[in-house]
């Protein structure tokens, strides 16, 4: 019977558990949830071959917003950004995947600028002033480590093991 096998150990799965892994942090601003495209979006990373780790609807609260967007503070926009995204629910994601995973959710995002995303891109597609570009994405490894630590409690993520692994890695 199936309790009685011993766990076999796959080898795929092993190697590509000692390759680099990154993180990012992506998040359907409120216009992106009032607008209903959450699953448009979220089909995008899932299709791309991500692993999602990490999922909430969330009201964010003034101070989080001001955190997460702390190096912008001196901007003009920020009063009107911190409004932005606290004036409805967002959904959080946390994507993992192999070394580049970070740099590739942010093509498939697009531009800051609606205008200057591409076709296929997640804001050229849905989206047109800067100020409404309903997603955010990490724009490093290292922010997208700070940012799922910002936005997620510890018990919130799960590790688990995709079966499709070793044919989205080398
Ligand atoms: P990105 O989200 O592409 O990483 P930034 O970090 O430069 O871009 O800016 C964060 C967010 O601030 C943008 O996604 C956008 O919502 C908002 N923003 C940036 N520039 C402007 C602007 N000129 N006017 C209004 N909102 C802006």
């Amino acid at each position: 019977s199936l309790r009685t096998t011993k766990p076999r150990i796959f080898l795929p799965h092993l190697i590509a558990s000692l390759e680099q892994v990154d993180q990012t942090y992506i998040m359907v601003k409120p216009d992106g949830v009032q607008r209903g495209v959450v699953g448009d979006i979220i089909s995008r990373f899932e299709k791309k071959g991500f692993k999602l780790t990490g999922l909430k609807l969330y009201q964010c609260s003034k101070d989080l917003a001001e955190e997460h967007y702390k190096d912008l503070k001196l901007k003009s926009f920020f009063p009107k950004l911190i409004d932005y995204i606290t004036s409805g629910p967002v959904v959080c994601m946390a994507w993992e995947g192999c070394f580049g995973v970070v740099a590739s959710a942010r093509k498939l995002i697009g531009a800051t600028d609606p205008l200057q995303a591409g076709p296929d891109t997640i804001r050229g597609d849905l989206a047109v002033p800067t100020g409404r570009n309903i997603v955010h994405g990490s724009d490093s490894p290292e922010n997208g480590k700070r940012e799922i630590a910002l936005w997620f409690k510890e018990g919130e993520l799960c590790e688990w093991t995709p079966v499709l692994t070793p044919w989205l890695r080398e």
